[in-house]
């Protein structure tokens, strides 16, 4: 089957630049030429000052053979998740598509996916007992009541730490949690661009 959707995407960057038709329309002319249908822009929420929902409705207009939706990528970040959820529920009617994702552990200002310094969260420490912590933060994410969808679902991995225990209670508990709540979960090829070079989630 070929690809014809992407529902993540970060047109800002990771940094506040106020969707315009310049920032977005590349996007389109990209996934266009990909032979994409539909997509979504799914931003940090901490970047949520940057969602104009009025350019991505401009955008429609102007581009009316793809779907395009407007989302946003909610996260676990201790400093901004809190205002990110105000900001869904209070946008919620115009918000196609948001995805959930765990990007913090114990660290309070860093995600412990960031490359490379991230790995330094993992390292000497107990593999299983951060597999546990991980896998409970997605299933809080998951039952937040906010997502339709679950981001790059073995993350945890990203740095090449395996479990050394039998994970598949984890995993199943999560996915069950999962299908119980009808959410989707994403098939992410960005970790062949990592040292794990496998997708997320692996079989
Ligand atoms: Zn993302
Ligand atoms: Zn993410």
């Amino acid at each position: 089957m070929k690809l014809f959707s992407d529902y993540h995407s970060h047109p800002q960057g990771h940094r506040v630049q106020p969707y315009t038709q310049a920032l977005l329309q590349p996007w389109v002319d990209s996934a266009r030429e990909r032979g994409l249908r539909d997509i979504a822009f799914t931003d940090h929420d901490r970047f949520h000052a940057g969602i104009e929902f009025a350019e991505i409705e401009r955008l429609r207009q102007t581009n009316a053979d793809l779907n395009i939706r407007a989302g946003i990528e909610l996260d676990n970040d201790p400093q901004t998740s809190a205002v990110g959820r105000k900001w869904i529920e209070s946008n919620w009617d115009q918000l196609d598509f948001v995805l959930g994702s765990v990007h913090y552990l114990d660290h309070p200002t860093q995600m412990f996916d960031s490359v490379p310094a991230g790995a330094a969260q993992v390292v000497g420490q107990d593999i299983d007992r951060l597999y546990a912590d991980y896998f409970r933060r997605l299933r809080e994410i998951a039952a937040s009541g906010l997502v339709d969808c679950l981001a790059h679902l073995d993350l945890i991995k990203i740095h090449g730490h395996r479990a050394n225990s039998e994970i598949r209670q984890l995993i199943d508990e999560t996915l069950e949690l999962i299908q119980a709540r009808n959410l989707a979960i994403e098939l992410s090829t960005a970790g062949w661009r990592k040292q794990v070079n496998e997708l997320y989630p692996s079989d």
